[in-house]
């Protein structure tokens, strides 16, 4: 049963998240986390902190994603003996989401946060954007401005970002909503577990009663950019309706004319689990790119990463349609789907 709470941010949303998550740090006696922190363009990624005060350098909506930080949630597993946290985006915790069923991760001893995504850039843009505001801060801050809106630049956002099938942060234990809101004023927390939201004694640090108009408008923005990505997911597969392959087999095919590379197979958390192995001819196994990309998150990581820059989001994201129907499973919505045996 769904938990939800307003918490009031007084003007500082970025410090009542990093206060919140100090909060649950203390509360499940955290051995560590891995969370997105704002530093340089070279080092604005996931980083492990070991102690709460780390949570300082915590920035969940810099706008910039060098990797899928799921990635790193197994090798923490196996190295912590207590309980770790995470803080992850949407798309991240729809990766985990699949990786738990793809290998039977064991996720008992993590404790996941997420925050509403307001969108990230490319490397370069993202760059040029902090030399422009002065800091990786100050440029944080200015996304925030316009969560209420649903994000600024939307244009300029990576690919995937641009065809999000969602930015709402719903899979974690922990949810914070930010996008819809006047967020220097209040947040909004969902916590998937009454066991848990009891031990954080919510009652106390939250507002009380949630305002239904704050939600409402809460509802309404992201409704607009779900819908605002699927039309833009549709303009741009019309537009590449060329470059994108059939089925699973013609994608192999178009995989033999990357040489060696493996770049995206290699970046891709559920590639960790399912690597596509090649048969004697040198061809991708089609029943492994069917496990690997009937999961696709929609991330973009491997789009990110290709040196050809194919747009593999949309070429995935067409493939995974195409098998979520002939399978009838949607990926990256719930843990109880179980996985069609392909
Ligand atoms: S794909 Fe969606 S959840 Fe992931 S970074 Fe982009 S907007 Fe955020
Ligand atoms: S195939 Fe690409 S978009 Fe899909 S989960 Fe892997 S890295 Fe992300
Ligand atoms: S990263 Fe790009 S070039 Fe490399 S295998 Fe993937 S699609 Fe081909």
């Amino acid at each position: 049963m769904n938990t939800q709470w307003m918490i009031k941010t007084h003007g500082d949303p970025l410090g009542t998240v990093r206060e919140f998550t100090k909060l649950v740090w203390k509360t499940f006696d955290l051995e560590r986390m891995v969370v997105p922190t704002n530093g340089k363009a070279e080092d604005t990624g996931p980083h492990f902190i070991d102690d709460s005060d780390g949570l300082e350098a915590l920035s969940p909506c810099t706008p910039l994603m060098p990797i899928n930080a799921a990635k790193l949630i197994p090798e923490l597993l196996e190295k912590d003996s207590k309980k770790i946290g995470a803080m992850l985006r949407p798309c991240e915790m729809r990766t985990l989401f699949e990786m738990t069923k793809q290998n039977g991760l064991n996720t008992d001893k993590l404790l996941t946060l997420s925050v509403d995504c307001l969108g990230t850039l490319p490397t370069d843009e993202y760059q040029w954007r902090v030399e422009r505001k002065g800091s990786p801060k100050k440029l944080t801050q200015e996304a925030l401005q316009f969560s209420r809106q649903g994000g600024i630049v939307r244009y300029r956002y990576r690919s995937a970002c641009q065809v999000c099938i969602s930015p709402q942060a719903t899979k974690a234990n922990i949810n914070i909503g930010i996008l819809g809101l006047p967020v220097r004023q209040h947040a909004l927390i969902t916590i998937n577990d009454e066991s848990l939201a009891e031990r954080l004694n919510m009652a106390e640090f939250a507002e009380g009663k949630i305002d239904a108009d704050i939600l409402e408008g809460h509802q309404r923005v992201i409704a607009r950019l779900v819908q605002r990505s699927e039309n833009t997911r549709e303009r741009i597969a019309n537009g590449l309706a060329e470059l994108l392959p059939e089925n699973v087999a013609t994608l192999i095919e178009q995989f033999e004319s990357c040489g060696d590379c493996s770049t995206c197979m290699d970046v891709c958390p559920l590639c960790d689990i399912h690597y596509p192995q090649r048969t004697e001819d040198g061809r991708f196994q089609e029943s492994d790119v069917t496990r690997w990309l009937i999961s696709c998150s929609g991330c973009g990581i491997c789009e990110q990463a290709c040196p050809q820059h194919l747009p593999l989001t949309i070429i995935f994201n067409h493939i995974q349609s195409q098998l979520a129907e002939e399978f009838d499973y949607q990926a990256g919505i719930s843990t109880d789907d179980l996985l069609p045996i392909i």
